[in-house]
């Protein structure tokens, strides 16, 4: 072969190579391009794929989503956002102003809305959270913020949350809260709640006055040591009742007599209960302790329960003191009736047969008084009163104890007279208590010294003595009834221990006082009467007696009707004696049959006697009667309402048993003479 065939041959062999590489180099670029198309439509299908995801996602969202670029323009939402501000349709495209106006139109302000999202969007504000409360009652939390690709400001993302039940939750939560803590702190209970170690968590203001404890300084201490509990008689501690609470899951009423321990050291009766708190799934979580002060009632208790046995000593007392005179009486009839009794033993047991039944009568008498002064229905007789007057009564009537003890007496009186409004015999009979007690609680020998002064408006009346005295722990009782102090030496000087109760009684009648004083025991004691010049009486007043004594009245015909067979007999015989013409009947018939034979211008009516009482009876003769006639219902039966009862069956008067003779004969005074008011 030539050259030139070499030449052609080298020639066609490179074009043919070049061929087959240009075919190898499309066939590679058409295997890329397939490639290549294979991987972008695998590319697309993941990105419809994760865009249909985002869009699932933003669908499945709670939250209203709007999505905007940065010309303002939306780029998307999803359907929640259109369904919670109510817009027809999907807004994609559309100018972001507008849907502003149509959400602004349902707030209360929509300027201020519509200013708020400008200030947003043109600011820059990378995110923002606003509340947004609509006009139909619906509230939206608004967060937004700017989204960024690559570090570039893309737009912006909108996302609306309808926390309508959450707020009105929150609300009613803190209603709840707000009406439970004005709740305990308004009640008058304690309220402590402790977890389940019985560490304090809570305490209310009533728990934190009555421990002394902040809760501050509470919270997390051991119950035990800020609601600290010890019995009242024992002093030991008293477990507290949260433990048990937190042992067993009930609840745990306190024992009686339990006393918290304060703080700052004061006691205060308590009583209280504690229960558990449980969770919703009735675990245990706490206690809860509510606890109150009940120390005016333990003390209205004591009160009562000493009250009470002040009333049982009293009654054992009153039964002494009236069995007391029992025996010197019955002894002195005895040898005013025995056959060798002479003359003068006669007398001189009459003499004592007469002193105890005064005795007796007096004690009635302040019993009658003091249950008179307690229930307002004691009757002063305000006159014109002359103070020496009244002291020498008194002094009168308190001599016998007086000389007894053979103590000296010494009076102060002012030199000229001082008259004044009072009830003179109850003023003595205030001033006749006060040195009756001066010589029965000193000593023999001892020394009463009475002074009376005029001060600017009042008189004031002091009696004094060097006797046993008075503990500063007794004095603010002695006035109280059956008030008697211990040391009173065993009581051995009787009395009932009203004598003071009703001095004190009588003295505020007037519109005055009384004070007692005394420097301890063994120094002697001193009360003090203050009486208004003026008569300011609080109770309803008489007007004055006639002072002039009685005389008997002589020839009436009187009628005495009593089942005590020894009373009627005996005051017809005193009757008789004054001259009157005396029948003597035992019984309610006996008596009518009686009235209608006889005619008396007086009779003399038991109430309590068998068969007819004496209210009928007198009923009955009133209704009989064609002459003139007085009733006197004469009973053991004093009270105020007592009285009224007689005087309402037609009694003319009432008096009580024994019957003062000086009384009777006032009443029996013909019509016209001066006469006594009805019996007090
Ligand atoms: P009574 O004398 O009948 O017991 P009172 O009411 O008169 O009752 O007195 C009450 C108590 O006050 C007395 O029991 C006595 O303990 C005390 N008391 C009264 N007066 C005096 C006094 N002058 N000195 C000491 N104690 C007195």
């Amino acid at each position: 072969m030539g050259a030139d065939e070499r030449e052609e041959e080298q020639l066609r062999s490179v074009a043919l190579e070049n061929a087959r590489s240009i075919v190898r180099a499309r066939q590679r670029a058409e295997r890329d391009l397939v490639a290549t198309r294979e991987a972008l439509e695998q590319q697309t299908q993941a990105l419809t794929l994760s865009l249909a995801m985002i869009r699932a996602t933003l669908e499945s969202t709670f939250d209203g989503i709007l999505v905007t670029d940065v010309q303002g323009k939306v780029t998307g939402c999803n359907e929640k956002y259109l369904k919670m501000w109510q817009l027809p349709r999907d807004p994609s495209g559309s100018d972001h102003a507008r849907l502003l106006e149509l959400c602004a139109q349902q707030l209360p302000d929509p300027a201020r809305y519509l200013a708020r999202a400008e200030e947003i969007r043109t600011g820059s504000v990378a995110e923002s959270s606003d509340l947004l409360e609509l006009t139909d009652g619906r509230v939206f939390e608004r967060f937004s913020s700017i989204e960024y690709i690559d570090g570039r400001n893309v737009g912006r993302v909108w996302s609306f949350r309808d926390v309508t039940i959450q707020k009105q939750t929150e609300a009613q939560l803190r209603d709840q809260r707000e009406w439970f803590q004005v709740t305990l702190a308004s009640i008058g209970d304690g309220v402590i709640t402790t977890d389940v170690h019985g560490r304090v968590t809570f305490m209310n203001p009533m728990a934190e006055r009555m421990t002394g404890w902040g809760l501050a300084s509470a919270r997390g201490q051991p119950l035990e040591r800020v609601f600290a509990i010890v019995n009242e008689f024992t002093r030991e501690t008293v477990p507290n009742p949260v433990q048990q609470v937190l042992r067993e899951g009930t609840t745990v009423g306190l024992s009686n007599h339990t006393l918290l321990l304060t703080r700052d050291g004061a006691e205060i009766a308590v009583e209280d209960s504690a229960a558990p708190i449980r969770d919703a799934h009735g675990v245990i979580t706490g206690t809860v302790m509510v606890f109150h002060d009940v120390s005016a009632r333990r003390g209205a208790e004591t009160a009562l329960r000493d009250a009470d046995r002040r009333k049982d000593e009293f009654l054992a007392t009153l039964a002494h003191e009236l069995r007391n005179p029992l025996a010197p009486i019955r002894q002195a009839a005895l040898i005013s009736k025995a056959a060798g009794a002479t003359e003068a033993q006669k007398r001189w047991s009459h003499d004592v047969i007469d002193r105890q039944i005064q005795h007796m009568s007096l004690l009635l008498d302040d019993l009658l008084d003091i249950s008179r002064v307690t229930r307002g229905t004691l009757v002063l007789r305000i006159q014109p009163t002359d103070l020496a007057d009244i002291i020498a009564a008194a002094v009168e009537t308190a001599r016998p104890t007086i000389d007894a003890k053979r103590h000296t007496l010494s009076i102060e009186v002012p030199e000229q007279a001082v008259r004044f409004n009072a009830d003179p015999l109850r003023i003595a009979q205030m001033l006749s208590n006060l040195l009756t007690n001066a010589a029965k609680y000193t000593d023999p020998e001892g020394h009463i010294r009475l002074t009376a002064r005029c001060a600017a408006d009042e008189v004031v009346i002091q009696v004094a003595d060097t006797g046993i005295g008075i503990s500063t722990d007794s004095l603010p009782r002695i006035f109280e009834m059956f008030a008697q102090v211990a040391t009173s030496r065993d009581r051995s000087e009787g009395g009932l221990g009203i004598g003071l109760a009703l001095t004190k009684g009588l003295a505020e009648l007037h519109g005055g006082r009384i004070e007692a004083r005394s420097p301890g025991l063994g120094r002697g004691s001193e009360f003090t009467i203050h009486l208004p010049l003026k008569a300011s009486a609080r109770a309803p007043q008489c007007a004055p007696d006639s002072g002039d004594a009685p005389r008997p009245a002589v020839g009436q015909r009187i009628l005495i009707a009593d089942d005590n067979r020894d009373s009627a007999e005996t005051l017809c015989a005193l009757l008789r004696m004054d001259g009157h013409e005396v029948r003597v009947v035992h019984d309610g018939p006996e008596a009518l049959a009686a009235f209608g034979e006889f005619r008396p211008a007086v009779v003399l009516l038991d109430i309590g006697m068998p068969g007819l009482d004496g209210y009928e009876v007198a009923q009955r003769m009133c209704g009989a009667c064609s002459w003139e006639l007085k009733l006197v219902a004469i009973t053991g039966w004093a009270q105020e309402n007592d009285r009224e009862r007689a005087l309402a069956a037609g009694f003319d008067h009432h008096l009580t048993k024994p019957v003062d003779l000086q009384r009777l004969r006032a009443l029996l005074q013909p019509a016209g003479a001066a006469a006594a008011p009805a019996g007090y």
